[in-house]
């Protein structure tokens, strides 16, 4: 679904969307699917954009990604010396959780509600996920099998990433499955980062994996050993 400009401006998102204009070309396209979606491409912003409910709202949540990248939000590179399974898409999807924790205040400061932070069909997505999970988890948990903290980690990330809700049906399943802690320390770490000032992730980052008991694995903004956080020496 393409959208006109116009159409996606409303009295809340306008200065947000000036200020980003401002600075580069913003462009909009089809995302071809139900999902929106933003990037930064050769010099130009540009927003994937998909049938919703409340456009505005989902056009003011790419455009603070992108504020974000402007203001200096990435991906931090990664050394990884305990050969994670899959840890290039792990990094993506804790990437994608730390954005969300960082856009949802400033989300809610433009005068939208928590509700329209995801476009209509994300939400029974996630619930989907979180069952299928959290069952598998209980089912390794009863037969006495390990679990691997990162697969733990990973719905419990999903549960608590904005905006809040479901939190009463996966809670006690996944605190059930955890060690003692667990569930509260990732909590405690992502509202950290929530609440600090900084767009540097490497911290946050290295303190996930080592909450996941994993500590040869290190986090850089630059990509260079210059500032590389290590999760074993916090
Ligand atoms: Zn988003």
């Amino acid at each position: 679904m393409l959208y006109d400009l116009q159409s996606l401006l409303d009295e809340r998102n306008r200065t947000l969307y000036e200020g980003v204009a401002s600075q580069l070309p913003v462009v909009l396209l089809d995302s071809g699917n139900d999902l929106w979606t933003a990037h930064l491409k050769n010099g130009t912003a540009e927003i994937h954009t998909a049938d919703a409910s409340w456009p505005g709202a989902c056009f003011a949540h790419e455009l603070l990604h992108i504020s974000l990248r402007l203001r200096g939000l990435t991906c931090p590179g990664y050394v990884d010396n305990e050969n994670i399974a899959d840890i290039k898409e792990i990094v993506g999807w804790l990437f994608n959780i730390l954005d969300h924790f960082k856009v949802y205040p400033e989300f809610l400061a433009l005068g939208y509600t928590g509700d329209q932070f995801l476009a209509d069909s994300d939400p029974s997505e996630v619930c989907e996920r979180l069952d299928h999970n959290a069952s598998e988890l209980e089912r390794r948990f009863i037969a006495d099998l390990p679990i691997d903290p990162l697969a733990l980690a990973m719905p419990i990330g999903m549960l608590l990433s904005p905006p809040p809700s479901q939190r009463w049906r996966y809670e006690s399943r996944l605190k059930r499955v955890s060690p003692p802690g667990f569930f509260e320390d990732l909590e405690a770490l992502l509202l950290e980062w929530q609440r600090s000032p900084t767009l540097n992730s490497s911290h946050t980052f290295a303190m996930f994996f080592k909450l996941c008991g994993y500590q040869r694995i290190g986090f850089s903004a630059t990509n260079t050993q210059a500032d590389i956080v290590v999760a074993g020496n916090l």
